[in-house]
Order: structure tokens, then sequence, then C-alpha cells
């Protein structure tokens, strides 16, 4: 599944090239997660201004609106001068003056939905309740110890919640926790200053680190497909079970946290 740093890849590769193009046509395959919200022949003639991300939401501003993708389960997004026939797979097509924006999604959870401002409801019913971006200024230590206050779920069922901090999700939870030295079974609501301080550093690292390290592997793409997702971080914890921790070699351990698996290391991480 594409988490945060993969869909800042994705964004990061064609964002420059898009903006400013001028829709021509929208082709839509079989149906995504949700409708489009418009009639296709409605977008024809807009231009593209930008294109932010919001958590796991891409977010294409229009001269007039707003396109929001989502990747789902399976999505990934390329952008290029000009793309094959669409094939079995391929959802939506965007076609610009400056090349074509496709959406490969195989499993259909993804989705195009337009709105026509950040503000209508078809955004907010998407966006509304998302918490505040980890790689953003508006992360700080204080807010998000407030935040970790509130829950008395563990720590890292409240990461993947999404609504202190959003888009941090199975593998970037379990390898923060682990930097941050935290248990993932610590309620939340247990987590002093301090240790909030190195978790939301930690976050950040993590993060910030798989950003740039997909960054680099993008570059090695001819035509920047998002699908280079994945970038294959050195890590710690994540999916190691039975294997030594790297900085004690004590045993990784793994356990189920509602129906997601979790790992860490039992000596390093405190209870
Ligand atoms: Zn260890």
């Amino acid at each position: 599944m594409p988490e945060l740093p993969e869909v800042e890849v994705t964004r990061l590769s064609f964002a420059d090239r898009i903006a400013g193009a001028r829709i021509e046509q929208v082709r839509l395959g079989k149906p995504l997660r949700w409708p489009l919200g418009c009639l296709p022949a409605q977008l024809e003639g807009r231009t593209v201004s930008a294109v932010r991300r919001r958590g796991k939401y891409l977010l294409v501003d229009l001269d007039q609106g707003v396109l929001l993708l989502h990747l789902g389960m399976s999505g990934s997004l390329s952008f290029a001068p000009a793309q094959p026939e669409p094939g079995l797979h391929d959802h939506f097509d965007l076609v610009t003056t400056r090349g074509v924006l496709r959406l490969n999604d195989p499993r259909r959870f993804g989705a195009v939905v337009y709105a026509p401002g950040e503000s209508s409801p078809e955004a907010v019913k998407l966006l509304g309740r998302l918490g505040v971006e980890p790689l953003a200024d508006g992360f700080d230590v204080d807010a998000f110890h407030a935040g970790l206050r509130r829950r008395k779920a563990p720590i890292k069922q409240v990461l993947l919640a999404g609504d202190v901090v959003v888009g941090v999700g199975n593998i970037y939870a379990s390898e923060a926790l682990f930097l941050a030295g935290i248990r993932p079974t610590v309620s939340a609501s247990r987590i002093s200053r301090p240790r909030a301080a190195k978790l939301h550093a930690a976050v950040r690292e993590v993060l910030a680190r798989a950003v740039s390290k997909g960054g680099s592997t993008l570059r090695d793409f001819s035509n920047a497909r998002g699908e280079s997702g994945y970038f294959q971080l050195e890590a710690m914890v994540y999916d190691r079970a039975g294997q030594p921790c790297r900085a004690c070699s004590t045993l990784v351990k793994a356990i189920r946290q509602g129906q997601r698996s979790t790992y860490y290391c039992p000596h390093c991480q405190k209870p």
C-alpha cells in the first residue's frame, strides 16, 4: 500500500511538469472507489496550477476547482508526454497539453474526485478529519503530546489512526517507535513529554529519509513512475521478526495490533 513517502515522491515526480498544463480530455475506465463527481467534459479547458499533498491525497489544483487523487491499495500514477492505449487497469487519464497523467489501479480502491474547492463538502468529507502533516512546520511537539494524552489506545494504533498526525502507515510507525525506544503497546495517554518529543523527531526522520531515498530512486526512472514506490528502507524492525535487533541483537518480536503486524525490539523499546 502506498504510504506518505511514496505519495510525496509521486507528487514530486510530476508536479513541476504538469503545472500550467491545460486539460484537453478526461478518460475514465472502470469505476474507482468513489465517482468523479462531475462530467469529464466539464474539466476540459481548465488549467492545472499546482499539485499539493494532504496526507495520502494528492490535490491537483485547477484554475477552477480541485481534483483529489488517492492511490488506495494498489494505485500508481504516471505522467508522460504520451501514453500507450489504456490497459486493463488504467482507470483514469488526464490528457493535458503537457502530457497524460494516468492512474493504474488493479484493485480499484483508489479514486479521483472533483471538488469545486477545498472547503466544499466533497473535499471536506475526504480531508476534513486528517491530522496535522508530519513534515510541515505545524507539526509541533506540544500539540503532538497533547493529542497523544487524549488517547488511551496503544501508541502504534494512535499513530496509524491519522487524526493526531496524518500519513504514518504501518512500516513507518514501527520504525519510528523503534527509533524513539517506545514499545508499540504503550497507551498513548501514558507517554511523557520527553518521550513524545523523541517520537516526534523519529516520525519526521523516518518519513523524510524515505522521501529522500524515494527521490533518488525515482531519478533512475526515465518516465518517473510513482510505482517505484516501496523504497527499501534499511528497516530496523519492520518485517524482521525473529532476526537480531540491529542495535542490541535481541530477537525482534512480531505481534498483531488491530489486524496489522507490529514489530519491535523487547530490549530497545521500553513499555
Ligand atoms: Zn534492540
